[in-house]
């Protein structure tokens, strides 16, 4: 059957309600909102509304069975099982899902079958495998002392992700937070609900048990500041912008202080020294570097930093591949990019670009709305060049396939440049000499560093950021230490 006969086949086993101590429920006011296909601006779902009375709700249940211990309590083992059942779930379920996500979110549907499915799953198996292998330690006291260093699941986890990658951003918060035995409460991003909430049949499926992992879909200035501000939630998990990030901090002081994990915004440098030996294969890296999942990545390598002795070379060979991700319809199998987000989101892309030409920067490709015709939301990849490091195109987030090009005169220039941003997420340098690069590897201010390489990616590496870009990290066995806590007990022997 046809990827677009298969999407309208799906259309009536979306859930659109929340979930909640292991049901779906409508919001208790009533009220929904739309969940539209930004590729054609059509209506998909209305989806529960969540406000603060659900959000109580969903703390409450949470935070019931975080007490009586029906998920914290399993022996280890159990969780370990119950979560890879998850995972095979998701992977069983990866067409629908992966469907799903490409119609509430833009993306082509070959990047959510092969990516975003299967490194959700690939996420909950990871950490599904973590539940039974964290151990406590025995601090060296005296002899006259037995003192334990035990760690342990911290309670509630609030998570209120972005919808760039609503499956995975998800899992890299709910499926370490459940391996340590915590219960959760997901806000999904209001572009994007429609993956989370079928992720939450699946969990109580594989038997998570009820009110262990709860979904209340909804704005964020109702649903995901009712989380941040609830007085019964230990930790708040958030990726998104720097902005409302700021936001978490602030709800956290005026609540009850819970703990905040920050992944935030970036503006990934991609330095290219005058030594590179193969500006093709550079020039296919940047370009993917920013226009993969239609530039809305917070690693997007979103400003090039290249020496200005091969600077006219190698903006030639990025701006002659930017037609090569030129956005198509996402259900196309062979759609190199999809639509952005939303309208409003297209929108504030193309005044970003329009900001950049008013500041003086050449355009030299793409830098209009295309595919008007499908009602959808596209943007053409687009390509700056001579772009003034201080400008806002160079300082400010775009989060849409717009890149900037920026010259440099050496390596230190470049260093310069790249830390002279607020954020702090990504970086990358190329050189044919390893050891200027590591050099300059190690100056970047950044979480994510890439050498001769970009977005090499792995589950079993720490991702976060640095600077404005936030703190606390996803992925990795690191992340385990955002969901726990230790307790030392000592016993005079
Ligand atoms: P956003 O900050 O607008 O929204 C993120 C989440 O916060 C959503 O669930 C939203 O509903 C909620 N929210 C919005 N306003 C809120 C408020 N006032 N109070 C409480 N919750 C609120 O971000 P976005 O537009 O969904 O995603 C794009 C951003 O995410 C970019 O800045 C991008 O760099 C960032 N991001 C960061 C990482 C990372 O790991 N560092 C990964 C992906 C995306």
């Amino acid at each position: 059957m046809a990827v677009a006969e298969r999407a309208a086949d799906l259309n009536p086993a979306f859930r659109t309600e929340a979930f909640i101590d292991g049901a779906f429920v409508p919001a208790a006011s009533g009220r929904t909102f739309s969940a539209v296909n930004p590729a054609n601006g059509k209506v998909l779902a209305e989806v529960a509304a969540c406000d603060a009375q659900d959000v109580d709700r969903a703390v409450k249940a949470a935070r019931r069975a975080f007490e009586d211990r029906r998920w914290a309590g399993l022996r280890p083992l159990d969780r370990k099982r119950t979560l890879q059942r998850f995972a095979e779930l998701i992977r069983a379920n990866r067409e629908e899902l992966a469907l799903t996500e490409t119609l509430n979110m833009g993306k082509p549907i070959s990047d959510a079958r092969a990516i975003d499915a299967r490194a959700a799953a690939d996420c909950f198996a990871y950490y599904g495998e973590c539940a039974d292998k964290v151990y406590g330690e025995v601090a060296p006291t005296t002899l006259e002392n037995l003192a334990l260093i035990l760690r342990e699941a911290i309670g509630v986890v609030g998570a209120v992700v972005p919808w760039n990658f609503p499956m995975i951003m998800a899992a890299w918060k709910v499926a370490p937070a459940l391996a340590m035995g915590n219960s959760v409460v997901l806000k999904p991003a209001e572009e994007s609900p429609l993956t989370a909430l079928r992720l939450a049949e699946l969990a109580q499926e594989a038997g998570i048990p009820d009110g262990v992992f709860n979904v209340v879909p909804g704005l964020g200035t109702e649903a995901g500041k009712a989380l941040g501000l609830h007085m019964d939630v230990d930790a708040i998990a958030f990726t998104g912008s720097t902005e409302v990030g700021r936001y978490f901090m602030r709800y956290s002081a005026d609540s009850n202080l819970k703990r905040v994990y920050l992944e935030l915004g970036g503006k990934t440098a991609f330095v290219v020294a005058h030594d590179v030996s193969d500006l093709d294969a550079v020039a296919e890296a940047v370009a993917g570097g920013i226009f993969f999942n239609q530039g809305e990545m917070c690693t997007a390598a979103s400003r090039l930093l290249v020496d200005n002795r091969i600077r006219a070379d190698l903006v030639a060979r990025v701006a002659a591949l930017a037609p090569r991700w030129m956005p198509a319809d996402p259900l196309d199998p062979s759609a190199p990019a999809g639509a952005v987000v939303s309208r409003e989101h297209q929108q504030r892309i193309l005044k970003a670009i329009d900001g950049g030409l008013k500041e003086g920067a050449r355009l030299v490709a793409g830098g209009t709305a295309v595919r008007e015709d499908s009602g959808g939301a596209f943007v053409a990849p687009t390509v700056f060049d001579d772009v003034a490091p201080s400008s806002s195109l160079a300082q400010q987030e775009i989060f849409g396939p717009v890149l900037s090009v920026i010259g440099f005169d050496g390596l230190d220039e470049a260093v310069e440049i790249a830390n002279g941003t607020v954020y702090g997420l990504g970086a990358s340098v190329w050189s044919a000499d390893l050891g200027a690069a590591h050099k300059v590897a190690r100056r970047f201010k950044a979480g994510v560093v890439y050498v001769n390489c970009f977005d090499a990616d792995d589950i079993t590496t720490p991702f976060g950021g640095v600077k404005q870009s936030g703190f606390g990290r996803d992925k990795s066995l690191h992340a385990l230490e955002k969901y726990s806590d230790l307790k030392t007990v000592w016993t005079r022997l």
